[in-house]
């Protein structure tokens, strides 16, 4: 999609600190961490947010949570996958994208 920031760092258009690449997946450095692991998961496809999802979309759902795990266990401890949908959410980035957070105790209810 143009003029989309994800759908270009997909593309490789825009450079990214790329950490795990498949045919459907990219996952990559936040480039303003919230901890101290902060990867971000997007479908290479464009998808806005979480709440177009369909289930026709269940393979690359399938595909966003095993890269998302596969970060996940580099950390210690435990850790969080987060999706914001919308402005009361604090979406900023409007194509869909999991937060994977960890490396320090995550507060609970979030802000
Ligand atoms: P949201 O606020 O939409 O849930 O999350 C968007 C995330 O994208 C934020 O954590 C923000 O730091 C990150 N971000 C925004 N622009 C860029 C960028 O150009 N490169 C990278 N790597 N992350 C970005
Ligand atoms: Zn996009």
């Amino acid at each position: 999609m143009a003029d989309c920031l994800f759908c270009s760092i997909a593309a490789g258009e825009i450079p990214a600190d790329v950490v795990i690449e498949t045919d459907e997946v990219v996952a990559f450095n936040d480039i303003n961490p919230a901890a101290p692991t902060h990867v971000l998961v997007i479908p290479k496809r464009h998808v806005a947010s979480a709440a177009e999802l369909e289930p026709d979309d269940a393979g690359l759902l399938g595909a966003l949570f095993a890269v998302a795990a596969e970060v996940g266990r580099t950390i210690d401890g435990g850790w969080r996958l987060v999706t914001n949908v919308g402005p009361d959410a604090g979406q900023s980035v409007f194509h869909l994208h999991f937060h994977v957070l960890g490396g320090r105790p995550l507060g609970w209810p979030p802000g």
